[in-house]
């Protein structure tokens, strides 16, 4: 399975040799074709695996379908763009890698992305937010301030991620999550990483997620 059959768009398959990768991951190959469906999906897998491009790519490749591959360009002086891919991950840490990923596959295709965590000043999350990005990366009890301030808008979601969903409730944010969740469009796709499957994320795959396809890696 090489990078040329995967069901790309061109400039994201031009995006991965420009990375220097050889091949798709296990996850990738196994989550690609069921994310560019637009089905839910609940994964199972460990970090390291190459996740992250295995949710960015195909909400990338459904963006570019829409546009016709151009990137998205909104004239100047016109409203802002408002996101379309949310992706909630436990730390700072993670959200940080998962923005660096982004920029390096989003950015040649016009995706522009924002990382909103807590322990860090709000100015410049709120400065980008409203300048308008297509993809938002944070962490839940940070989000849920920014909505509360109303400086983040989230009814044009059409792709929400939870990475790390196991870590995320060990951490407490169940309850932002859910409050997050509830500001969503319900017409989207939901993706589900977890390293774990108990009976917690279960519940929150139940109340969430639509005839989600399970991958375990
Ligand atoms: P992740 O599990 O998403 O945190 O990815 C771990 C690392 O693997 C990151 O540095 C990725 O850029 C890299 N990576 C992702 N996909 C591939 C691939 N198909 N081939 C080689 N490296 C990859």
């Amino acid at each position: 399975f090489t990078f040329d059959q995967t069901p790309f768009h061109a400039n994201i398959q031009r995006s991965f040799q420009q990375a220097g990768f050889e091949r798709p991951s296990a996850i990738q190959a196994q989550a690609w074709p069921i994310a560019i469906q637009q089905t839910d999906m609940i994964c199972i897998a460990k970090t390291g695996s190459g996740k992250t491009c295995g949710f960015l790519l195909p909400a990338f490749h459904q963006q570019l379908q829409l546009s016709d591959g151009k990137p998205p360009n909104p004239r100047r002086g016109g409203p802002p763009v408002k996101p379309v891919l949310l992706v909630l991950a436990p730390t700072r840490e993670l959200s940080v890698q998962i923005m660096e990923e982004c920029q390096k596959f989003g950015r040649p295709i016009g995706m522009r992305s924002v990382c909103c965590y807590g322990g860090a000043a709000k100015y410049h999350q709120i400065q980008a937010l409203e300048r308008g990005v297509e993809v938002v990366i944070a962490t839940p009890g940070r989000l849920n301030d920014l909505l509360e301030m109303r400086k983040a808008d989230l009814s044009h979601i059409k792709y929400l991620v939870l990475d790390e969903a196991d870590r995320m409730l060990d951490m407490g944010f169940e309850p932002q999550i859910r409050s997050i969740i509830e500001k969503i469009p319900t017409e989207r796709q939901t993706m589900l990483f977890s390293a774990t499957w108990p009976r917690e994320i279960q519940r929150l795959a139940h109340d969430f997620l639509k005839d989600p396809i399970q991958i375990n890696v």
